[in-house]
C-alpha cells in the first residue's frame, strides 16, 4: 500500500467498503461491480497468465497502433483477439487524430511514442457503427451550445462533414450516418499523413495505413480498399495508397452485401440460388 502525503479528496471520501451496504448507496453499484472484476481478474486471468505479465514488466512491444472510438461497445484487443501488450491504443469520441500542429493534445504525442519508441509499423484507425460523435458531426449546429467541448473537437472532422456535404447530399438518416462513419475514418487517415514522423515512414515504405470499421450489431470489421474503392472484408495486405478522390458509394460497405465480388455473384450467394 502507498500513503500519500497530501489528500486531494476531502470532500469526497469513500466510505470503507466494509461498511458499504450498497441498498442504502445504489450509486457505488457500478464500482462494486468493478471491484469485484478486480479480484476475479487477479485470482483467475492473472494468476494463470503470470509469466506473460512477468515478460510484461520488463518491457512492451506491441507492433499495431489501434485508434479508435471511446465507445464502450468497441473492445480492440476482444475484437481482434489480441492479448494483453500487442496493441498500442488510441482512444477518443469519434477516432480522431488532429492534424499536424491543430493542437497540443495527447494524440500527437501518442502517436509519435508508438512509431519513434516503440517502431510500430503498423497503424489502424477503426471507426464503428452507430458512432454517437459522428451522430454529432450530423447535428453539429445543436451542440455549440450543449457541448461546447464536443462542438470544438470535431472540427477534426470537418473535412467528413464537408465530404458528406458535397457528395451524399441525397442521402439522410442511417445511410448518412454509415457514410459520415465510414468517410471519417479516412479522413483521420489523412490527418495522420499530416505529420512528419509518419510521412518520413510512410516514405520508407516502413509504416503501413489501415482503415477499419467495426459493425456492432455484427461483429464483423470491413477495411478500406482504395483499389476497389470500398470497404471489404480485410485480408491483411491492403495498405491505403492515395485517400484523395475518394467518396464511396453508398451501399458499398454494408457488411451484409458482398461488395467484393461482382453484384450478380453476390446477390445469388446471398439469395442462396444457383
Ligand atoms: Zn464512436
Amino acid at each position: 500500500m502507498f500513503v500519500l502525503k497530501y489528500d486531494r479528496f476531502e470532500s469526497d471520501r469513500m466510505p470503507h467498503p466494509i461498511a458499504i451496504d450498497l441498498r442504502f448507496l445504489p450509486h457505488l453499484v457500478p464500482m462494486k461491480k468493478l471491484v469485484d472484476g478486480l479480484h476475479q481478474f487477479q485470482t483467475s486471468y492473472f494468476s494463470s497468465h503470470q509469466t506473460l505479465f512477468e515478460q510484461l514488466a520488463q518491457g512492451q512491444k506491441p507492433r499495431v497502433l489501434f485508434i479508435t472510438c471511446s465507445d464502450s461497445r468497441i473492445d480492440p484487443n476482444l475484437i481482434t483477439n489480441a492479448q494483453v501488450g500487442e496493441l498500442f491504443v488510441i482512444r477518443n469520441a469519434g477516432n480522431m487524430i488532429p492534424p499536424f500542429g491543430a493542437t497540443d493534445g495527447g494524440e500527437g504525442a501518442t502517436l509519435e511514442y508508438a512509431i519513434q519508441a516503440l517502431g510500430i509499423e503498423q497503424i489502424i484507425v477503426c471507426g464503428h457503427s452507430f458512432c454517437g460523435a459522428m451522430k454529432g458531426l450530423l447535428k453539429l449546429n445543436q451542440l455549440q451550445e450543449e457541448m461546447p467541448l464536443v462542438y470544438d473537437w470535431l472540427k477534426h472532422a470537418e473535412a467528413t462533414r464537408r465530404m458528406l456535404k458535397e457528395n451524399y447530399s441525397q442521402l439522410e438518416g442511417e445511410p448518412l450516418l454509415d457514410i459520415a462513419i465510414a468517410e471519417n475514418v479516412l479522413t483521420q487517415i489523412e490527418n495522420l499523413r499530416t505529420y512528419p514522423v509518419v510521412r518520413a515512414k510512410l516514405g520508407q515504405g516502413r509504416l503501413h495505413l489501415h482503415a477499419w470499421v467495426y459493425h456492432i450489431e455484427s461483429g464483423e470489421v470491413l477495411e478500406y480498399d482504395p483499389i476497389r474503392h470500398a470497404y471489404v472484408p480485410p485480408d491483411g495486405r491492403i495498405e491505403i495508397s492515395s485517400p484523395q478522390d475518394r467518396s464511396l458509394q453508398p451501399q458499398s460497405f454494408y457488411p451484409t452485401k458482398s461488395t467484393w465480388l461482382p453484384v450478380e455473384q453476390s446477390e445469388r450467394i446471398y439469395r442462396g440460388s444457383h
